[in-house]
């Protein structure tokens, strides 16, 4: 037995499923879970000693590879004078004002320390502005774990939805409507029936959590039209887009502007921070400015914003075509690879996000993402894994790049997936 069985063997014992958060258990590949140790620039290493090239980067936050040394640097530094003061510091304005001149609809915004937790608050903040009690998702959109947002389609969609857990209330899901992700029609049915009572649309403005799967052309355009329209307010969540479609986020990307936006992962560089903002007037209803409450004992602690002020600050426009590059290179490869063995993949892509299915369609919506082959996924993951390739263990999660990943890199991945589909035949 190696040491990641032993360790998994004793984490069983104390924690549900031997983890802290569900999908590192690997159930969808039908694996025991590898234990890390350590990493730095593109690559992970494991309890046993073996190096992977990563494509999980914690799940997106790690942009700039694993351990980058100005980060570090700067948290050890932070750490010194100590973790939290629950008094205002200089750095949270400082990095306020930094998410303000990237993401072109933030005019003001609040720290918090997850995804799950911006988006209950932007939630809670559209229905507090607008008096409005319903919200808009999208099948196969994930935004965090919130009673209102843990909810699926209802008997048809464009209809109330139901709990997607025990536990969430019926009458809570009943307040979320679900409709099909790049489907404008199902949008504006939902509207014509329900409009007066929806707040908002929250949507990926690119879908990270079905796979990756990009807006069509006009999709997000037809939102925002439809919601000025309604009054309702638009909310992008850009938890996973943010800082990695592009520069300025999938709003810049897209030049379609929310009125409210939610970050995660790439704005703490692996520290734990969430943020939420928007126009003015929105967020000036939050406390204390406002009557909207909203709180948080660490929101904005010194080492989470040294962690994503540092981080942020070191992305530069270049860093974006450094992914673009090595997209194509992979997209290519893959492409390449995957037809030797006759195989078919479809590859959807946005910045820094690349998402291959192993299905034979174009891949716009959930319900074609869920028909890829995923026993032929689960298969493969183990050769790769064995191989030294680090990929997120779901066929619904996209490869996410740092800017320490290189083009050898890619030809060393690529060369794994020749090996695993030769290994599976
Ligand atoms: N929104 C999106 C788009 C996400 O991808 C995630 C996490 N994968 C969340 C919200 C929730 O973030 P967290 O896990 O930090 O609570």
């Amino acid at each position: 037995m190696n040491r990641s069985e032993q360790a998994f063997q004793e984490a069983v014992k104390v924690m549900p499923g031997g983890v802290n958060s569900p999908v590192r258990a690997f159930k969808s590949v039908d694996m025991d879970p590898i234990f890390m140790e350590k990493g730095k620039g593109s690559k992970i290493y494991d309890i046993d000693g073996n190096e992977y090239i990563d494509y999980v980067l914690s799940w997106g936050p790690l942009i700039l590879g694993h351990a980058d040394n100005k980060v570090t640097e700067e948290l050890t530094k932070a750490v010194m004078q100590g973790t939290s003061f629950g008094a205002p510091t200089e750095l949270e304005t400082k990095m306020a004002e930094l998410v303000i001149e990237r993401v072109p609809s933030i005019e003001m915004v609040r720290m918090v320390s997850s995804g799950t937790e911006a988006t209950l608050a932007a939630l809670r903040l559209a229905r507090g502005f607008t008096g409005r009690n319903k919200i808009l998702k999208f099948i196969g959109c994930y935004h965090g774990h919130s009673d209102s947002l843990l909810i699926k389609a209802g008997s048809g969609v464009a209809t109330l939805g139901l709990p997607d857990s025990p536990g969430v209330p019926k009458g809570t899901a009943e307040n979320t409507i679900t409709v099909h992700y790049n489907d404008l029609e199902s949008v504006k049915t939902a509207f014509e029936k329900f409009g007066d009572d929806i707040a908002c649309i929250i949507v990926e403005p690119v879908a990270g959590n079905m796979g990756v799967v990009p807006p069509v052309e006009g999709f997000l355009q037809g939102l925002r039209d439809i919601t000025t329209e309604y009054g309702a307010l638009l909310i992008f969540d850009e938890v996973m887009t943010g800082f990695r479609v592009g520069y300025n986020c999938a709003q810049g990307y897209f030049n379609v502007m929310p009125d409210l936006t939610c970050l995660g992962k790439v704005i703490g560089g692996g520290l734990p921070v969430g943020a939420f903002g928007g126009r003015k007037e929105i967020m000036e209803r939050i406390a204390p400015a406002g009557d909207i409450y909203q709180a948080g004992t660490l929101s904005g602690n010194p080492l989470a914003m040294t962690g994503g002020y540092y981080t942020l600050s070191q992305l530069t426009p270049e860093s974006y075509e450094h992914f673009n590059q090595l997209g194509d290179q992979l997209e290519a490869g893959l492409k390449e690879v995957f037809a030797k063995h006759d195989v078919p993949i479809t590859i959807n892509r946005a910045g820094s996000m690349i998402g291959y299915f192993l299905n034979d369609r174009d891949v716009t919506d959930f319900e074609v993402a869920s028909q890829s082959n995923l026993k032929l996924f689960a298969a493969m993951y183990k050769e790769m894994a064995a191989n030294g390739i680090f990929l997120p263990p779901s066929q619904f999660e996209g490869m996410f790049l740092s800017t320490q990943h290189t083009s050898e890199d890619i030809e060393k991945t690529l060369d794994a997936f020749d090996k695993a589909l030769n290994a599976v035949k």
